[in-house]
């Protein structure tokens, strides 16, 4: 039965790479990636020469059933995900899931801890972060209420994603739901243009730029 590697990666700063993430995709026998192209810069980066096959969300029975084959062969796969730690609103989640419940304890599942947004920005949020609900992206349609609704009541300081799509459209529902909360919201984190800006939705939306990929940390009441 193989070693299973789940290696977190930068979300933005190559820089960020551990030592150990760089020492096991060196090593195993195949990465499994989200996105080979995307994956590929931060391998040539590191001059890590791995063969790469994909993984993702649109992945069939099939691919997941030829990935417990290699396993069972003993083959060394680490997984990796476009950015930051795999199966955090990525892919990367389902596939470990249907290898813990195929393989149970025979497998070895071995984390290389290392980035995800969630982690960055609460860091430097200035909110409560001893406890946090983390909520994942908002639906785009249906549910969208029912989700904003949910996390208002939390008890807790609550981390969501969102894209650069849909950032403005999200600050203007959480300034209608949680007006005079404080937010932190974190756009490119780790890369050259990161900006983290705090005070309420409505402060924040006036300030927001369109463009990059973001992190919300909303407080409690
Ligand atoms: N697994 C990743 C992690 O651990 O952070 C998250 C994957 S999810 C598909 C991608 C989302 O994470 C983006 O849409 C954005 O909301 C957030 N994200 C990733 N990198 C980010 C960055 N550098 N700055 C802010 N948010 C980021």
């Amino acid at each position: 039965m193989s070693d299973f590697f789940i290696v977190a990666t930068p979300i933005g700063n190559l820089g960020d790479m551990s030592e150990r993430a760089i020492a096991t995709l060196r090593d195993v026998d195949l990465i499994l990636c989200e996105d080979t192209r995307v994956t590929k810069k931060l391998l040539d980066y590191y001059s890590i020469k791995t063969r790469t096959q994909s993984y993702h969300q649109h992945s069939k029975i099939s691919k997941i059933d030829q990935i417990k084959e290699m396993v069972r062969d003993g083959k060394n796969i680490a997984l990796v995900s476009d950015a930051g730690t795999p199966g955090i609103s990525d892919p990367g989640g389902k596939l470990v899931q249907e290898l813990v419940k195929e393989f149970g304890d025979e497998i070895k599942t071995i984390p290389i801890p290392g980035p995800s947004a969630v982690t960055a920005l609460l860091s430097a949020s200035g909110l409560p972060s001893d406890k946090f609900i983390f909520m994942g992206f908002p639906p785009h349609k249906k549910g969208r209420q029912k989700f904003f609704k949910e996390l208002a009541d939390q008890k807790y300081t609550v981390v969501i994603y969102e894209s650069p799509h849909r950032i403005l459209k999200t600050l203007d529902e959480l300034a209608s739901i949680i007006a005079n909360r404080q937010i932190a919201v974190g756009r490119e984190l780790t890369k050259k243009f990161e900006t983290i800006y705090y005070g309420t939705a409505d402060k924040v939306k006036n300030q927001v730029k369109e463009k990059g990929e973001f992190v919300i940390a909303i407080s409690i009441k």
